[in-house]
């Protein structure tokens, strides 16, 4: 490692980034490698999401710096920006900050205009589209030579070279509220207060979504619930809306459902964006697999699911989830996705037809009344208090290092790496005084202390 690469390695680990738009991967981990390719995820292909698309609006200096840094950190001669052709606005804002070489200190930096497919954003389909290149099945982009990091994790990154660690949250809220805004919020805070800055639920009966439509959670207690690092937007939906009921379905019931109405007309695996691109997953055979006893070892291939929910939300004639069967498998597998055999990795000829459009997933999911720009919000008012989680990343849970009644300022490490563990610390996104300490979060309240 170079010198330059190891300090920017610990300074993105100071500043405890993660991946912003996924599981939390932590990011020095990545960063502490070769490549050839940058590649920014600015896809922002989960319907209704488009905090992404507006930090590249608004901050699409800061983006730019973080992808230098990092194209010098890997060693990357060349960089790209994964973008939607349908974002002019946003694109022409890029361009014009691309053509400045004093910002880009003559950089290979250009921009992928992407078809509006879902899921675009899904990294390894991404790194297909923009490359050419297929990431092993159960591997990462590093594997074929490609960082991918999002937009909110490449703005984190120059935040943390200048020594500033990660306070702050970009999240769009949409759905069934007064005023669907996009904001950005100490990580921490908690939704509700979130929820008023965007006038409130305008009916009673919704459930929350911590995340998009098709990949997001959602909330069993969105009271007691906090934004966190990787909270790219909150939706609100009717508790009878089909994607939340599909997101509470009991699995048990699906398992028994799944026996009896599974017709292996294989649309789902015909139309999943990993088995395109040559890796092994059949989610017919698995869900063949359940009438069957024993464990049966085409199961394995559970591991390999992106749980895009492509076969569920728009695939199954019969109304049924591979995704959830293949989530459930995977809690029970012991082995790692590396370890599934059976690739055959070759883009499927159909690829091209076989994309989703958003537009009209969206018509699917019957959500295109809540497809509307949302307004921006500048200077929102703080939370009294905030929740940071400690484990709401890849790899170990933080280790609290503060305790009740301790003073804390604003960017002060509350939770650290445990030692040799994959993880990321957590700071404080306000000055206040730690009311509560356990082992999912630290509570916070502000609070005007002299320090
Ligand atoms: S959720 Fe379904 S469509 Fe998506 S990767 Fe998994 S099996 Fe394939
Ligand atoms: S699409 Fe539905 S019915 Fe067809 S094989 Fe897959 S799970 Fe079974």
């Amino acid at each position: 490692m170079t010198q330059s690469q190891h300090l920017l390695v610990e300074k993105i680990r100071a500043a405890g980034v993660v991946g912003a738009g996924g599981a939390g991967f932590p990011t020095h981990v990545k960063m502490n490698a070769k490549a050839d390719t940058v590649l920014i995820n600015g896809a922002s292909c989960e319907p209704l999401l488009c905090a992404d698309i507006h930090l590249m609006e608004t901050c699409g200096q800061d983006i730019i710096k973080g992808l230098g840094l990092v194209m010098d950190a890997v060693g990357a001669p060349g960089a790209m920006i994964g973008i939607k052709a349908k974002h002019e606005h946003t694109l022409a804002i890029l361009e014009k900050l691309l053509a400045d070489p004093i910002l880009t200190e003559k950089r290979r930096i250009s921009i992928f205009k992407m078809k509006d497919f879902y899921p675009g954003g899904d990294e390894h389909v991404l790194v297909n589209e923009a490359t050419g290149r297929i990431v092993p099945q159960g591997g990462i982009p590093l594997e074929v030579g490609v960082v991918v990091s999002n937009a909110e994790s490449m703005f984190n990154i120059a935040k943390a070279w200048d020594g500033k660690p990660v306070t702050h949250r970009t999240l769009n809220v949409a759905g069934e509220v007064v005023r669907p805004i996009v904001v950005r919020v100490p990580v921490g805070t908690p939704v509700s207060h979130v929820l008023k800055l965007a006038g409130g639920m305008k009916r009673p009966d919704c459930r929350v979504i911590d995340g998009g439509p098709m990949m997001g959670r959602v909330l069993d207690n969105p009271t007691a619930a906090y934004v966190s690092k990787t909270t790219s937007g909150l939706i609100v939906l009717p508790r009878e809306h089909n994607v939340i009921q599909g997101k509470i379905a009991d699995i048990e019931r699906l398992m028994r459902v799944t026996r009896l109405a599974c017709c292996q007309c294989s649309l789902c695996t015909d139309l999943c964006p990993r088995n395109q691109l040559g890796h092994n997953l059949q989610p017919h055979l698995i869900m063949r697999s359940l009438a069957l006893p024993g464990d049966h070892p085409v199961r394995e291939q559970a591991l390999l699911c992106s749980e895009c929910g492509i076969c569920e939300k728009w695939a199954c004639p019969m109304g049924l989830s591979p995704r959830e069967v293949n989530r459930a498998i995977k809690q029970q597998l012991k082995i790692r996705p590396s370890e599934v055999g059976g690739a055959n990795l070759a883009r499927h000829p159909y690829t091209d037809f076989r994309r989703v459009p958003v537009k009209r997933l969206l018509g699917r999911l019957d959500l295109l009344q809540y497809d509307v720009h949302p307004a921006p919000m500048a200077d929102p008012a703080d939370p009294d208090q905030v929740g940071l989680y400690l484990g709401r990343h890849i790899g170990a849970p933080a280790k609290p290092v503060v305790a009740k009644g301790e003073v804390v300022t604003l960017g002060q490490v509350v939770g650290e790496i445990p030692e040799k563990a994959l993880g990321a610390r957590v700071h404080s996104s306000v000055q206040g005084r730690v009311i509560a300490v356990d082992s999912e979060k630290i509570l916070v309240k502000k609070e005007k202390v002299n320090v």
